[in-house]
């Protein structure tokens, strides 16, 4: 018999759930930058549902634009028929995103969340040079189904699979940050030397920042010099903008900055702007090789994330505001978590690092990045863990976050470290 104490989240949901236990909460409404909880707690969010509220909660442009689509009763179903809201989503995208950066892509909806995208992304370079093995980099992130989990370094994550994952090839990740900085003179020997076992691949898939792995940053240089030698070699470049895409580097896609034009982008999170499922597979044109039906799904035009998604590109998107708006808040965020390192010493805080709007501190006593959350949690702000043992403290606040919003954070931030 259950005790009535019980929750229904404890007697009914499964155990596998998570942050429920980091933030022992029950939530229950949301404005810009703030969550609220049934007990009338506020909370500032510098975690903005992992990257898929860029552009706060219930941001008014776009509650209004689904509000209105609601009621006028347009279609609320995915598949992939023509309807309105879809046309006007990509006719929205390539105005106000693939044309003015001069980006080929042919665009397809493969599902609701980021992995259908991966997997998507995966499947199709494999067809397309009829090959198995990808590359991907140590400690990256690019889903939980078991064709992304293959390609995703946390060991941890690749356990839950319960059978051995294949067809991934690990390669070292850059890591501008902690000065390791890596060439492709080794893998261009490997894939010399037939005898290494490394035949080629069909394809490389890259975060330029890594998000679950740590805040990786990858240097712009070492992706050129990726992106040249995914070219030379036949190999297919996917860059998973999953989680920095969107502009939270500050510009809309990652990859911008380093001048490179992936053969393949997979996007999700804040690409439906309004926390909604909607993912995207951007790809070049003579990749479109799948005949009619050869990838599907139930799930692959949310509608309202159409109209939602087209909402956000129209209102942050028509002009170069936002990007040079989160490079500014980034510099905030810079000088601030600086002055934490400083406070405490290189000692106790390994490096400080990120770009636009995603940064990391990592902690030299690994356990301490936890404790610090759960500290900034009961002092009113959400921030999550990342890296490889989660180490690292990651502030991901929305795009849209005021700089009076960004100091409470940090003041929040600088306090939970001194009290943990
Ligand atoms: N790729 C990257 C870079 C991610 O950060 C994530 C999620 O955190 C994913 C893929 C997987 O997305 P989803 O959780 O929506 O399946």
């Amino acid at each position: 018999i259950t005790p009535p104490a019980l929750s229904v989240f404890e007697t009914l949901e499964s155990e596998v759930r998570s942050y429920c236990r980091s933030w022992p909460a029950v939530f229950d409404r949301a404005q810009g930058s703030y969550l609220y909880d049934e007990d009338g707690h506020t909370y500032l969010d510098f975690f903005a549902g992992a990257g898929a509220l860029n552009y706060g909660h219930n941001n008014p442009v776009l509650k209004r634009a689904l509000i209105d689509y609601i009621e006028r009763d347009g279609i609320t179903h995915g598949l992939d028929m023509g309807t309105t809201a879809k046309r006007a989503f990509l006719e929205t995208f390539q105005n106000v995103l693939l044309r003015p950066r001069d980006l080929p892509y042919k665009v397809m909806f493969p599902g609701p969340t980021g992995t259908n995208a991966v997997e998507s992304a995966l499947k199709l370079a494999r067809k397309v040079k009829g090959r198995e093995s990808i590359v991907s980099f140590t400690n990256a992130f690019h889903g939980m189904s078991l064709g992304s989990l293959a390609v995703t370094g946390n060991a941890f994550k690749r356990a839950g699979a319960g059978i051995p994952l294949v067809h991934g090839t690990p390669m070292p990740f850059d890591n501008y940050f902690d000065g390791t900085v890596q060439d492709f003179l080794w893998f261009e020997r490997l894939l010399e030397d037939q005898g290494s076992g490394l035949n080629t691949p069909a394809a490389v898939i890259v975060e330029t920042i890594q998000g679950e792995g740590g805040i990786n940053v990858a240097r712009p240089e070492w992706l050129r010099a990726l992106a040249d030698l995914c070219k030379r070699r036949d190999m297919l470049l996917i860059v998973d903008d999953i989680q920095m895409g969107c502009g939270r580097t500050g510009p809309f896609f990652s990859f911008e900055e380093a001048g490179i034009t992936p053969d393949i982008v997979t996007l999700s999170k804040s690409i439906g702007g309004y926390g909604m499922p909607m993912s995207l597979c951007l790809f070049k044109p003579e990749l479109d090789i799948w005949e009619p039906g050869e990838h599907n799904g139930t799930f692959r035009g949310n509608n309202p994330a159409f109209v939602t998604a087209a909402a956000a590109l129209d209102a942050y998107w028509s002009d170069g505001q936002m990007e040079k708006q989160t490079l500014a808040r980034g510099e905030q965020v810079e000088q601030a978590l600086t002055a934490i390192l400083d406070e405490h010493g290189g000692e106790a805080i390994v490096s400080v690092r990120g770009r636009g709007l995603v940064w990391g501190m990592e902690f030299a006593d690994k356990s301490r990045a936890g404790a610090v959350s759960k500290r900034a949690f009961e002092l009113g702000l959400l921030v999550e863990t990342s890296g490889p043992e989660s180490e690292v403290v990651k502030l991901l606040p929305p795009l849209t976050v005021s700089p009076d919003e960004l100091d409470e954070g940090l003041r929040i931030l600088a306090r939970a470290v001194r009290e943990t």
